[in-house]
């Protein structure tokens, strides 16, 4: 074995591979962290000032799988926004159906948390385990298999020179486009919406309430997630799935202040001016949409977890939450299996780690499949159909309370870490 090996290489430093590296080395595993990209900023220069662009809706179950990390705390005490409710409605009707955390007992549906300064608070706490290894500027260009080993050709960017390293485990934390799924020879099942999501920050004429907004227009939804900035609860985060046309648009608009005050009328009226004027803050840059599936999650010592696995339209907000579910429970099965003597890699426990999963995420994506069927529809029937659904939901109790575990996090075979 080289001086590079440990007991598992994690290719993909993002939200989830970092979770990941976390719970292993926490529980004493040797560690390689790779990744192609830049590394984040230092968190004591964040969580002040105006919003970061890219931020995520964090679930319960999530929160306390990052509270159990040790990493909560420190998101807490620099910026997180709880939201209390959620409001879901359709712009060519009259259905809405609302959300209230208060109706299960609880404070908070979940917290908006800025995706820097998640990343930020991970690696904190990464640099505190001598057993982990992260580094970035490292690519991933070659992968087979041999003697039992996982065996990776990368790319140092920094030092400009090829480099192999080997370990028994590796697992493909490598974001939607996964070049250890293709490397490895999986497939993946990939469908295309027809849409990109524009994303911007903006503030509001009148405070959000801490009420998540989501309204549903003929070209995609539309949602405010609401943020807590110097105590303000006047800014919120802006996720516009529509046409590829219309979001390149919007983005070219917000490249002046003009256009950016034409994009702000836009919001306005999208909302039905709910929250007052709206004015765009930030520059809106817009993201293709697709959803994928990976054919399996597990090969020869070889795992996927997060969005290398399976992607999803973001109007759940789900993907991070997924993933970081992935993270837990592939964590809880190695760390049980080496506990037991049992070979992590062993095919029964990676086939364990695929059935808990699997079947979440794609009832997840079927989900959202449907939900883009019904609300992308113009046929009157449908659009009646999901009027009536929306209003029928939002007077049956059961159904909200059972929407609203959902929407917690709460739901499925959770990992115990994660588990209220
Ligand atoms: C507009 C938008 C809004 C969203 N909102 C939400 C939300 O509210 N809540 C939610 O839960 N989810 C949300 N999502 C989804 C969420 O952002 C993703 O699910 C999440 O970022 C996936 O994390 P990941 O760590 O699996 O992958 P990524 O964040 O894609 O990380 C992959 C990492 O792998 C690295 N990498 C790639 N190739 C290589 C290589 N060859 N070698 C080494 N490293 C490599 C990359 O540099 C990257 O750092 C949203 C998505 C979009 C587009």
């Amino acid at each position: 074995m080289s001086d590079n090996d440990g007991d598992v290489i994690i290719v993909g430093a993002g939200m989830v591979g970092a979770s990941l590296a976390l719970l292993l080395g926490e529980a004493g595993w040797s560690v390689e962290l790779l990744d192609a990209g830049e590394p984040v900023a230092d968190i004591d220069t964040l969580g002040e000032g105006a919003p970061s662009l890219r931020v995520s809706a964090l679930t319960a179950a999530s929160r306390r799988l990052l509270g159990s990390l040790g990493v909560w705390p420190s998101l807490e005490s620099r910026r997180v926004s709880p939201y209390q409710g959620m409001a879901v409605w359709d712009a060519e009707g009259s259905g809405e159906i609302r959300f209230d955390a208060g109706t299960v007992g609880e404070s908070a549906l979940g917290h908006i948390v800025e995706n820097e300064l998640l990343q930020a608070a991970l690696t904190r706490r990464l640099e505190a385990l001598p057993n982990v290894r992260l580094r970035h500027g490292v690519r991933l260009v070659g992968y087979r298999r041999e003697a039992g080993e996982a065996v990776v050709g990368l790319d140092n960017a920094t030092e400009r020179r090829p480099e192999t390293i080997r370990a028994p485990l590796i697992v493909g934390a490598d974001g939607g486009r996964s070049p250890l799924r293709s490397l490895a020879g999986i497939p993946v099942c990939e469908t295309q919406t027809g849409q990109a999501a524009m994303v911007t920050s903006v503030r509001t004429e009148h405070g959000h309430g801490g009420i998540a907004r989501q309204v549903f227009l003929a070209t995609g939804p539309l949602a405010f997630l609401p943020l807590m900035i110097d105590g303000r609860d006047d800014h919120c985060s802006i996720v516009w799935s529509t046409t590829p046309e219309a979001a390149s648009r919007m983005t070219s608009l917000a490249g002046d202040e003009a256009g950016r005050a034409d994009l702000g009328h836009m919001l306005t009226r999208a909302i039905g001016e709910r929250l007052g004027r709206v004015d765009v803050i930030d520059a809106a840059p817009h993201f293709p949409i697709a959803q994928r599936h990976a054919g399996r999650y597990v090969d020869d010592g070889l795992a996927l977890v997060g969005d290398a696995a399976h992607s999803l339209h973001p109007l759940a907000g789900q993907g991070v939450n997924l993933g970081l579910m992935d993270a837990a429970v592939l964590a809880e099965e190695w760390i049980r299996a080496k506990q037991r003597g049992a070979e992590p890699g062993d095919p029964r426990i990676m086939a364990r780690y695929e059935r808990r999963r699997r079947s979440e995420n794609a009832a997840m994506l079927a989900a959202m499949q449907g939900f883009q069927r019904l609300f992308g529809s113009r046929q009157p029937a449908l659009r009646l159909a999901r009027n009536w659904g929306l209003a029928g939901l939002d007077r049956l109790s059961p159904v909200k309370r059972l929407l609203i575990r959902q929407a917690l996090g709460e739901y499925g075979d959770l990992p115990a870490r994660c588990r209220a």
